[in-house]
């Protein structure tokens, strides 16, 4: 449990601007703050900061809105949820933030920033020559226009030192150098992030502030800001960044930073989804590596997220989906795997499509490999000669020994009923009678009735397929051996 130091309640937020699909990073930040929200019977809040004109993506905002129900992660206020402290986008709250600027230039903290971009590299080449850092308050004009909103209005800092706690980076102090002029409005009429989240913070009574790294270096500007609007500064906690497989650099897109609705279109569950998430930075303090979200809500803790970066290894979050897989009970899995079988399954029965995913539910790492792992139990694949050339052990055989196996076994299969502990007893004494190895004899056999490098357990695999199309495609086998 987070403590929560005041008595207010718990209100988190998360708060995305629309410029793209959600990726595993943003997904962390939201998780980690609607849990604390959750923890503690709080209010979880969705906040568009469409405030970058020029960043924004038509259609980003529904994106992040389906991405948060999809994940599980509903929010109590937002957008298309009605609450007490909306508007929930930042573009419709312009007159809102004018009023605070206002506020801030009657009290003589903000000015007109009277330079053009032009005259701001000019000052920016000199700080350079003098080998002096560039800082807009060294520059303040003597007597600013007033502002009329047709320039950025610019906060007038109050440089000094800061020490504060961060939740997750313990306890951080900065020199007066750090603080500078900022732009609060600028000259299209949008506040800056770094005015905006301040006064929509105080406004939606947020009570922690989850984001990323980014934003850490600003932060003893924002603490000048909130003094000067006098204002109380909310619990903070900055996540670790989310590093890409190298385990040096950021997760770029490149290494995978996917949209997080591709990896439920690939059929990743939400509830892996979120125990991987969950634990890239944060752990219990035990080697428990799977969280259902009832343990995530119970066991989560802000003081128990990590300062360093977290990797993020694709193949650990197929892992961690296999292993939710594996503890589905077969009609839940079924319900949710049945519409990635391929097309095929449509003319077979329930019973016997659920009993292919049952077979698959050892292996399956997300259901979109469904349709390649479940090939032959719906059509007859044609005969892979490659399957028995370049298999380890096969390989070394004659043909025709392999012909004299698979007829000892056909003969063999021909008395069974094609039930799995009946099929697996008579596998056995097969093994007995020819003297021969599984790695060869069920290979073989394998081979044989699926024309697949791979398949569930033979017993099963052939139960599944029953005896007529198992016998048939064993004779297809020796066939094209013999051929
Ligand atoms: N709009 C900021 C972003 O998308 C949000 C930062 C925050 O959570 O305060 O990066």
């Amino acid at each position: 449990m987070v403590d929560v130091e005041d008595t207010h309640l718990t209100r988190t937020r998360f708060a995305p601007s629309p410029t793209g699909m959600l990726h595993v990073g943003a997904v962390r930040t939201a998780l980690f703050a609607w849990l604390i929200a959750r923890q503690n019977n709080g209010d979880f809040i969705l906040r568009l900061e469409d405030t970058d004109k020029k960043r924004e993506v038509a259609g980003a905002d529904e994106h992040i809105m389906r991405t948060l129900h999809a994940v599980g992660l509903g929010y109590d206020e937002g957008p298309d949820i009605d609450g007490d402290y909306g508007p929930y986008r930042q573009s419709e709250r312009l007159d809102i933030y004018k009023q605070w600027a206002q506020k801030l230039i009657d009290d003589g903290r903000a000015y007109a920033d009277p330079y053009t971009a032009a005259d701001l590299q000019d000052l920016r080449e000199q700080a350079q020559q003098q080998k002096k850092p560039f800082l807009y308050r060294n520059h303040r004009p003597e007597n600013p226009p007033k502002w009329d909103g047709s320039t950025p209005l610019r906060f007038k800092s109050d440089p000094k030192s800061y020490k504060w706690k961060d939740t997750v980076m313990g306890e951080l102090a900065t020199g007066p150098e750090v603080i500078d002029d900022f732009i609060l409005i600028k000259s299209d009429g949008y506040p800056t992030y770094n005015f905006a989240h301040i006064v929509d913070d105080y406004l939606m009574k947020v009570s922690h502030i989850v984001r990323g790294q980014e934003f850490i270096a600003s932060v003893p500007n924002y603490m000048n800001l909130y003094e000067a609007l006098a204002l109380e500064v909310p619990t903070m906690a900055t996540l670790p960044p989310i590093l890409g497989p190298d385990g040096k650099k950021k997760l770029s897109k490149r290494d995978g930073a996917r949209d997080m609705l591709d990896y439920l279109r690939q059929g990743f569950l939400p509830e892996a989804l979120l125990s991987f998430i969950a634990t890239l930075g944060w752990n219990d303090g035990t080697e428990q590596e799977l969280f259902s979200v009832d343990e995530l809500m119970s066991k989560f803790s802000l003081n128990h997220v990590g300062r360093g970066g977290a990797v993020f290894d694709e193949r650990r979050l197929q892992w961690v989906n296999g292993s939710f897989i594996r503890q589905m009970d077969l009609d839940t899995l079924y319900e949710q795997a049945q519409k990635f079988l391929p097309p095929e399954a449509q003319s077979f029965d329930e019973a016997y499509n659920k009993a292919v995913v049952g077979a698959l539910q050892e292996r399956l790492k997300y259901f979109a490999e469904l349709p390649e792992l479940t090939q032959f139990f719906y059509t007859d694949l044609p005969i892979d000669p490659s399957l028995l050339s370049e298999h380890k052990k096969l390989k070394k055989y004659d043909q025709s020994d392999l012909v004299d196996l698979l007829n000892t076994a056909r003969t063999a299969l021909t008395a069974v009923v094609f039930d799995v502990d009946p099929l697996q007893r008579e596998l056995n004494q097969l093994l007995e009678s020819t003297g021969e190895k599984p790695a060869v004899l069920f290979s073989l056999v394998r081979i044989a009735t699926t024309q697949a490098p791979a398949s569930p357990g033979l017993a099963e695999t052939m139960a599944i397929l029953g005896k007529e199309r198992t016998l048939q495609r064993i004779d297809n086998q020796i066939n094209a051996l013999k051929a």
